[in-house]
Formats: structure tokens, C-alpha cells, sequence
């Protein structure tokens, strides 16, 4: 449980950082964030920001997902507000593209699959596709419409987490990386390329370099990078989110982005030459012509073991938190881990069962 003046170090300024120093600032707790670059959260800023649908089940982790979701509609509210600043946040709904006939049987499946589970979803054949997205290609065989599919801005609503937080007084330092952590006592040390800090407690909000961090103290928490890439488009011709043999099509104002890459290449940052030209084919593909290409982005995206993200705290260092292994997920659930970081610390317990997440497994 925390007192009055409880202090928090908070390690990485990715989206799950900014939403732990949000989360925690609004129960009045200090917060000190350290990043290592002085632009932080290059995966953060990579991500195409895509919320998607419901995922059925009764899980602990579907009960996560759900509600992650669900807590971005309030979130961005509060922050236009608080701050007067709009993250982006868009109920646009996406459709499910099937490029010709040969693919019947995959749309039928998942079409089942997602009313079994529950999930609102509606079956466009041709004159349907054409009426919703006018500019898609005129050999577009089918879809599947998927309401309840949303988007946000990551750049956007982590610089809106990250300015509400030092409106309640967060202070961050960014381009100090920490080389070293350690439990004492009833409190936690730092020491950063640049000095030390002491705190009550820390989180570990570090992406794909959590792992690392954690190790430091005795404890085994596999994390690992997967790089994903996205690509930028100039025009924006569709209106709705576009998913296609696994690629994203998402419109962003009067820009258009594609992506994303699954690349096993450890810690490398690189963007390359193949993922755009394979970015412009599938515009190409959907759109029946090509758009301007602007920029490309890579992030690390940070992958746990047994598939679901680290969150709680080390079973040796209990004043130490991780916040990590979102992978392909960390947008939308960025948010609620914050939230359920800040009131553990704040109240002494999560508020939800957690054990499925411990980091350490
Ligand atoms: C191309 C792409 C598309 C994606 N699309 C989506 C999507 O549509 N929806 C979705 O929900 N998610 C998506 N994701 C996933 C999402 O972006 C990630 O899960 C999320 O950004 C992870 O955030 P994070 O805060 O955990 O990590 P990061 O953003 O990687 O932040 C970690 C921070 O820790 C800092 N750090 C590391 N080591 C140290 C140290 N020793 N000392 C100090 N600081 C340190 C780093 O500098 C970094 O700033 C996508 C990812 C990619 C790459």
C-alpha cells in the first residue's frame, strides 16, 4: 500500500511507460520516468495504432483484451478535457478483404468463427464493398465488415498520457539509460549513465529490453524483439480500416499507412527497401493504383513467453514491477496495464486476478 509521497521510477517512455506515469500521477504518486534515447519509443511510434475487435472467451486474458479496448473511448474523452487535445482515437470499423473467389472458404470461416464468439460482424459481397469503400479496386471479390474495430493515434495519445502525467508534476529524463537496478529494503536504486535514483517502487516498462533489466535482479523474464515495419503513404482514399492477408491498410488523416512486417532479426532497428516495395504492392492490390510513398518506420515489438504480456511484480524484489510483452498488442492494452500498475501499487493489490500474467513463468 503507498503513503503520502510514495515515489515510482518508471523505465521506458513507450506507451506502456506513459500509461503507468499517467495511471499512477492521477493517484497523486511521484513519478520519475528514465528512457534511454532522447526520442523515445521508436516501437510506440511504429505501431499503426489499430484496436481490434473483441476477442471472445472467458479468459483472464480475453477479460484483459476486452477491457483495454473499452478503456480507450473513456481515456481519449478525459484527455480532450483535461488537456483539450484529441489522441486520434476513431470508431472507423474495418473489413476483412478477400481479393477473389478462391477465397470463399477462408470468409466463411472466420465469418462463422466471429458469430460463434459473439462478435458483431456483417457479410459484404461486391455492390456492398463498392458502396462502403468506393475506391477499392474493381477486382475486389468480398469482405467482412467488423464494426467494433477502432484506431488511435500512438504518437498523439502517448503525448497526451505523458503531458497529463507532468501537469500532476512527473519529471522525466530521457538520454540517461539505466545500467543498473536494485531492491533495498522497503525501496528501490537505480543508477543511470548519468547518477542515481532512489524511489518506493519501480516499473519496468522497458519493451523488449525488460528482460534484460529484470535479470539484474535474479529474475527470469523472457521477453524477446520482433521488428515490424510500416510504411506512409501521401492521400488517403478509404474510410475504413482495410485488413488484407494479414496487412493493415489504415487511414490517417489525408495520409495512408501499411503495414506491418514480422521479423525475427534481434534488437535491429533498420527499416528496409523489400518492406515498402511489398507495402506499395499491396496498396497497389487494393487500391487498383499505387500512392506516393513518404516515410517508413520500424519498432521492436516486444514479445513474452506463452504468449501473454508480463505485468506485476518480481517474486525476489516485489517493490519491482514489469509492465511489458504486449507484443503485437501494446496500443491497446498499454492503457489498462497502466491502470492496474498505478492501483497495485497505490491500494496494494491489482484489483483482478493477475496470476496468469506474473512475468516470471
Ligand atoms: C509496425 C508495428 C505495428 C504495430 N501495430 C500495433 C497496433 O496496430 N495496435 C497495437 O495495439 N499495437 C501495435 N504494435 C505493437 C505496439 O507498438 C507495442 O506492443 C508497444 O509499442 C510496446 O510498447 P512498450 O512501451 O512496451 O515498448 P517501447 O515502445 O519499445 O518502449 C520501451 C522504451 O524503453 C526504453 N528502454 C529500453 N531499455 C532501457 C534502459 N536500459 N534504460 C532506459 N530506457 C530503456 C526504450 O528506449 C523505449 O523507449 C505494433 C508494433 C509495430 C512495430
Amino acid at each position: 500500500m503507498a503513503s503520502s509521497g510514495t515515489r515510482v521510477l518508471v523505465v521506458g517512455a513507450g506507451i506502456v511507460g506513459r500509461s503507468v506515469a499517467y495511471f499512477l500521477s492521477r493517484q497523486d504518486i511521484e513519478v520519475v520516468l528514465l528512457d534511454s534515447t532522447k526520442d523515445p519509443s521508436p516501437t510506440s511510434r511504429a505501431s499503426l495504432g489499430v484496436l481490434t475487435r473483441f476477442n471472445g472467451g472467458t479468459s483472464s486474458y480475453a477479460h484483459l483484451f476486452r477491457d483495454g479496448y473499452a478503456l480507450h473511448a473513456r481515456l481519449a474523452a478525459d484527455l480532450a478535457a483535461e488537456m483539450g487535445v484529441d489522441v486520434g482515437w476513431r470508431p472507423l470499423g474495418s473489413i476483412e478483404l478477400y481479393l477473389n473467389s478462391a477465397d470463399e472458404w477462408r470468409l466463411e470461416e472466420l465469418l462463422a468463427s466471429s458469430r460463434e464468439r459473439g462478435c458483431p460482424v456483417d457479410r459484404l459481397d461486391r455492390p456492398a464493398l463498392r458502396e462502403m469503400e468506393p475506391a477499392l479496386a474493381q477486382e475486389v471479390w468480398g469482405g467482412l465488415y467488423f464494426p467494433g474495430d477502432h484506431r488511435v493515434d500512438p504518437s498523439k495519445l502517448g503525448a497526451a498520457l505523458w503531458a497529463s502525467a507532468v501537469r500532476r508534476g512527473a519529471v522525466a529524463y530521457c538520454g540517461d539509460r539505466v545500467v543498473r537496478i536494485a531492491q533495498r529494503g522497503e525501496g528501490v536504486e537505480i543508477a543511470t549513465e548519468q547518477g542515481n535514483h532512489c524511489a518506493d517502487f519501480a516499473v519496468l516498462a522497458a519493451g523488449a529490453w525488460s528482460g534484460e533489466l529484470a535479470g539484474q535482479l535474479g529474475a527470469q523474464v523472457t521477453v524477446r524483439p520482433v521488428r515490424g515495419q510500416h510504411a506512409r503513404f501521401a492521400g488517403c482514399p478509404l474510410q475504413h480500416l482495410i485488413h488484407v492477408d494479414g496487412h493493415y491498410i489504415v487511414p490517417d488523416g489525408d495520409e495512408t499507412l501499411v503495414g506491418a512486417t514480422v521479423e525475427e532479426v534481434g534488437f535491429d532497428l533498420r527499416t528496409t527497401a523489400a518492406a515498402v516495395a511489398n507495402f506499395s504492392a499491396r496498396v497497389e492490390e487494393v487500391l487498383g493504383g499505387v500512392l506516393p510513398f513518404l516515410s517508413h518506420r520500424a519498432g521492436l515489438r516486444p514479445k513474452p513467453k506463452n504468449g501473454r504480456p508480463l505485468i506485476g511484480p518480481l517474486q525476489a524484489s516485489p517493490r519491482v514491477f514489469v509492465a511489458s510483452g504486449h507484443y503485437k498488442n501494446g496500443v491497446l492494452l498499454g492503457p489498462i496495464t497502466g491502470q492496474i500498475i498505478a492501483r497495485w501499487i497505490a491500494e496494494g493489490v491489482p484489483g483482478r486476478d493477475m496470476s496468469r500474467f506474473a512475468p516470471e513463468r
